[in-house]
């Protein structure tokens, strides 16, 4: 017994399996894992949910990448670290040298560390002199960012998860969280069960929250915002609004007010299919509740209005003066474990760390003085326009890390296309994704257990991870591999820890001068944005953040979904599933996850399924106008008419929602409109 309890470690990390944020410790023997203990983490205490307790097999998967691997005669061959180091510095030197700024684009990870996402924004930067740097907010988040930037001015949540439970009502909107979001969901669904605590949930599929709320509504599909702008207007002309705080606080009121001039009870009842008695209930239940939390997903974000959308909601909450206080205010719901982090570092076009803009010259010459170069005084590409870029012949190369994008990006079909035009394509990677299929060099990265570096939260609370398991074969931290490609490129970096990187990020980046690895040892965390950073992360307590400390009322009208032919008559919803991780690249190499969800499916109505004489379980072929998906049949009334409902999270890559949506997205941050995907079915066979 003795030899085992000395053979037996305990570490604590950070879940990377969404934006929650828990921590726990991991006791491995060896490469075995024997068990994940939640005790004293910052977020979930004692709890976890089953991706975090039990999705972790992957990590000793057979299907690991342990050595580069660089692409010969269309087959992919190991090589040392040496000789891909040199191919990546010949071809993307010889590039940039070629062809100059603008010809290597980034395209960085919400999976990683905030210290890796600091590096290939320098990398970006620095070596390459160019701002075409991006992250899978993109795909995500960007909208809600926006929205907030624009009305309250900071990207985040407005308090902590812990203070969601503290809040009269909660609403929902176009957000699973008891699937996507489950120790964060847990808070609600017990503050709503004990402590009377009303919830509000507006989506178009009865998920598990929408069945426990106090009202239930449905929206048509692309119609959120309009019923956010009829219910603001509906509480304003009834003087429910809070008058006080709009006039201490808020610019922009009177225009505010003829913007929402449209946005009557009967216009929002034709155009949501909402009727009027329940916005009314809705607007009541805001009146009288002590604090209202808004809590929104990608059923918002994901459409051509997201970023408007998510402005709506902000505009709701300055009306009836729900910010400045625990208990209220607005909760994007980060997807990824870092997708927050990702943003803070700056692996953004526009956005340097810690928020400061590219265009401001000050914020700039600081960066240039540190990393001793030009940065571009424009904004660089998002994604999509380096995706134009390639197709244009203007971007040659491509360094991305840990996404997969010929996945998650929307109509897959035209991505292959697009990366097959590249001439050098670098992937960092634990797995050979879709996307790494395309590429030249793959490095192999190690996945969280195996590196020490800080994830950021949906709350903003920065928390360290500690190396639980050693690298696998000769993969690498991502840290460690930017490091080593960036010094073959000829830079100075020396780091020893990802707490020098930390350090230099946080010396550059106001939002971070108080935050080190000392704030983060053990359990330890951060919240930036509040008074000291640590215990009253609650934003916005000295003003609003910007330079007269008002927040401002957005002034966008609804943007209408995007049309589709009469053929394609059944609109497809995707989202996330309890079991699996985003696209499911690391849970479907996970023995017990994939044992219980084996197999993707696709959502029908009892309605439609009577119409059409589609069983359970028959085989239905999907037809977009950018592609076609063969899925079987799950009966079901989640979902109700044609609304048909398919898992994000691909168990099986030909069955990703991606091979259908197509180019459609915000109007603002060029988020594809992936909830705006209709489709045609075919019944193959009915069974
Ligand atoms: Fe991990 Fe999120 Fe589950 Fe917490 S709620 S254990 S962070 S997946």
């Amino acid at each position: 017994a003795a030899m085992r309890s000395k053979r037996t470690r305990k570490t604590k990390t950070v879940c990377t399996f969404c934006g929650v944020g828990c921590s726990f410790e991991v006791w491995t023997k060896d490469r075995k894992i024997l068990k994940v203990q939640p005790s004293e983490g910052p977020v979930n205490a004692i709890s976890t949910c089953v991706k975090g307790k039990f999705g972790w097999d992957f990590i000793n998967s057979e299907e690991r990448i342990t050595k580069p691997l660089i692409r010969k005669n269309e087959e992919f061959v190991e090589a040392s670290w040496d000789e891909a180091l040199d191919l990546i510095a010949t071809k993307l030197g010889g590039i940039q040298q070629q062809y100059g700024p603008g010809s290597v684009g980034f395209i960085s990870s919400s999976k990683i560390t905030n210290e890796e996402n600091y590096l290939i924004q320098k990398m970006a930067r620095q070596l390459f002199e160019t701002n075409d740097v991006d992250n899978c907010s993109r795909y995500c988040q960007s909208p809600a960012t926006d929205g907030l930037l624009r009305t309250v001015g900071m990207g985040g949540d407005a308090g902590t998860i812990k203070d969601i439970a503290k809040a009269g009502l909660v609403i929902i909107v176009g957000a699973n969280p008891a699937e996507g979001h489950p120790v964060l969901a847990t808070r609600v669904k017990r503050a709503h069960k004990l402590h009377g605590q009303k919830l509000i949930v507006a989506d178009i599929r009865k998920h598990e929250m929408a069945e426990r709320s106090d009202i239930f509504m449905r929206p048509k599909p692309g119609t959120d915002q309009v019923w956010l702008m009829a219910v603001t207007k509906y509480i304003i002309d009834q003087g429910w609004h809070d008058e006080a705080f709009i006039r201490e606080n808020v610019l922009y009121f009177d225009d505010f007010k003829q913007v929402l001039e449209t946005y009557t009870l009967d216009y929002a009842e034709e155009m949501t299919g909402i009727s009027k008695e329940t916005l009314i209930e809705v607007a009541e239940m805001i009146r009288d509740a002590d604090g209202t939390c808004v809590l929104w997903g990608m059923g918002v974000t994901q459409n051509t209005g997201g970023s408007y959308t998510s402005a709506a909601i902000s505009n709701l909450l300055l009306a009836t003066g729900n910010y400045r206080r625990p208990g209220a205010g607005a909760y994007p719901l980060r997807g990824h474990n870092n997708v927050q982090g990702a943003c803070d570092m700056g692996t953004l076009p526009n956005l340097l760390p810690g928020y400061q803009q590219v265009t401001d010259d000050t914020a700039r010459a600081k960066f240039e003085k540190a990393y001793g170069v030009k940065i571009p005084s424009q904004p660089g590409r998002k994604n999509g326009q380096m995706l134009d870029a390639i197709m244009e012949g203007k971007m040659k190369a491509m360094y991305l890390v840990g996404e997969d994008m010929a996945l998650v990006d929307c109509n897959a079909n035209h991505i292959d296309e697009v990366l097959s035009q590249l001439d050098f394509f670098v992937v960092q990677d634990c797995f050979l994704s879709r996307t790494a299929q395309y590429a030249d060099v793959i490095l192999p990265a190690a996945p969280s257990l195996e590196k020490e570096g800080t994830f950021t939260n949906t709350e903003r609370r920065v928390q360290r991870l500690y190396q639980v398991l050693p690298t696998l074969g000769e993969s690498k931290a991502d840290w460690e591999i930017l490091q080593a490609v960036a010094r073959r490129l000829g830079a100075d970096w020396h780091y020893n820890h990802p707490s020098d990187i930390f350090d230099e990020m946080a010396s550059l980046s106001p939002l971070f001068s108080q935050a080190n690895y000392d704030v983060l040892e053990g359990w330890g965390s951060f919240c930036w944005g509040s008074h000291d950073g640590t215990d009253t992360p609650l934003l916005y307590e000295d003003g609003f953040n910007f330079p007269d400390k008002k927040a401002r009322f957005a002034l966008n009208d609804w943007v209408q979904p995007v049309e589709f032919e009469a053929q394609y008559d059944c609109h497809i919803n995707n989202g996330r599933m309890l079991e699996h991780f985003h696209e499911g690249n690391l849970t479907n190499k996970s023995q017990g996850i994939q044992s219980k969800v084996p197999e993707i499916f696709v959502e029908v109505s009892p309605e439609l399924a009577k119409e059409r004489g589609i069983a359970d379980g028959a085989l239905l072929r999907l037809v977009s106008p950018y592609g076609a998906l063969k899925l079987n049949a799950l009966v079901t009334d989640r979902v109700q008419g044609n609304e048909l409902f398919l898992p994000m999270n691909s168990v099986s890559k030909d069955s990703a929602i991606n091979f259908l949506t197509g180019p459609a997205a915000d109007v603002n941050t060029s988020t594809p409109a992936y909830k705006q995907t209709k489709v045609r079915v075919e019944v193959l066979k009915p069974k």
